[in-house]
C-alpha cells in the first residue's frame, strides 16, 4: 500500500480517502469525549466522597463511644465508693456503740442522703449504658456501610478500567487505520486537512448536499460552481468555509 503515490491517485480517490480519514477522526473525537467522561459515568468521584463521609462519621461515633465508656468506668468507681460509704454508716448505726439520739438521727440522715445520691447515679449509669449500646450498634452499622461502599467503589473502578482499556484499544486501532490512509496522500494535502480539522470544529471534509449546498457551512453554491462539481474532476473546496468538498 505504501507504493501508492499521492500523485497517482485521482481526484475522486483523494476525496474518498479524505472522507474516510474524516470519518475515522469523527469516531476518534467521540471516543475521546467518552473516555473523558468515563470517570463520571462510573461515579468514581461520588463514591470517593461517600467513602470519606462514611469514614468520618464512623470515626466520630468511635470517639464518642470511647468517651462514654471511660465516663461510665469513672461513674462505676464512684458508685462503688458510695456503696462502701453507705455500708460504713449503716454499720455505725447498728453497732450499738452510738447512743446519742442526735448523733443517731444525723447518721440516719446521712445514710438517706447517700442512698438518694446512689439512686441518682445508678439511673445515670443505666442511661449511659443505653447510650453505649446505641453507639455500639451505630458503629457496627457504620462499619457495614463502609465495607459496602468500599466494595461498590472497587467494582466501579474495575468496570471503569475495563471500559477505558477497551476504548483506548479502539482508539489505537482507529488511529492506525487513519494514519495508514494519510500515508497514501501527499503531505500538503494532509497538513491542509489537519489545519482545517482544528480550525473548523473538527470537520474538514464535508459532502456537497443535494449537489448544491456545502455540508459544512450550508451555503448554496452558484450555478457555475455546481456545473464545475458535475463536470470537472478535482478536489473542490468551499469558497466560503474552505472545507474540502466531496460529491
Ligand atoms: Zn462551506
Amino acid at each position: 500500500l505504501s507504493d501508492i503515490r499521492a500523485t497517482e491517485l485521482g481526484a475522486g480517490e483523494i476525496g474518498r480517502t479524505l472522507l474516510e480519514i474524516q470519518e475515522l477522526d469523527t469516531r476518534l473525537f467521540s471516543l475521546e469525549r467518552q473516555i473523558e467522561t468515563l470517570a463520571d459515568k462510573h461515579r468514581l468521584d461520588e463514591l470517593k466522597s461517600r467513602i470519606e463521609a462514611t469514614r468520618a462519621e464512623l470515626g466520630n461515633k468511635e470517639i464518642e463511644l470511647e468517651e462514654l465508656k471511660s465516663r461510665q468506668l469513672k461513674l462505676d468507681g464512684e458508685l462503688d465508693l458510695l456503696t462502701v460509704k453507705v455500708k460504713k454508716e449503716e454499720e455505725k448505726l447498728f453497732s450499738g456503740t452510738i447512743m446519742n439520739p442526735k448523733e443517731l438521727s444525723a447518721i440516719q440522715a446521712e445514710i438517706l442522703s447517700l442512698r438518694k445520691k446512689r439512686d441518682e447515679m445508678e439511673t445515670q449509669d443505666l442511661e449511659e449504658m443505653e447510650d453505649i449500646d446505641r453507639l455500639r450498634s451505630d458503629v457496627g452499622s457504620g462499619g457495614e456501610s463502609l465495607v459496602n461502599v468500599e466494595a461498590e467503589e472497587r467494582d466501579a473502578i474495575a468496570a471503569y478500567q475495563k471500559e477505558r482499556a477497551e476504548e483506548e484499544e479502539e482508539v489505537k486501532v482507529l488511529e492506525a487505520e487513519r494514519d495508514e490512509l494519510k500515508s497514501r496522500l501527499d503531505p500538503e494535502t494532509v497538513s491542509m486537512y489537519e489545519d482545517l480539522l482544528s480550525k473548523r470544529g473538527r470537520q474538514a471534509v464535508v459532502r456537497i448536499e443535494k449537489g448544491m449546498t456545502c455540508g459544512g457551512c450550508h451555503i448554496e453554491f452558484s450555478r457555475t460552481q455546481i456545473d464545475r462539481f458535475q463536470h470537472e474532476d478535482e478536489v473542490f473546496r468551499c469558497e466560503f468555509c474552505r472545507r474540502i468538498l466531496v460529491k
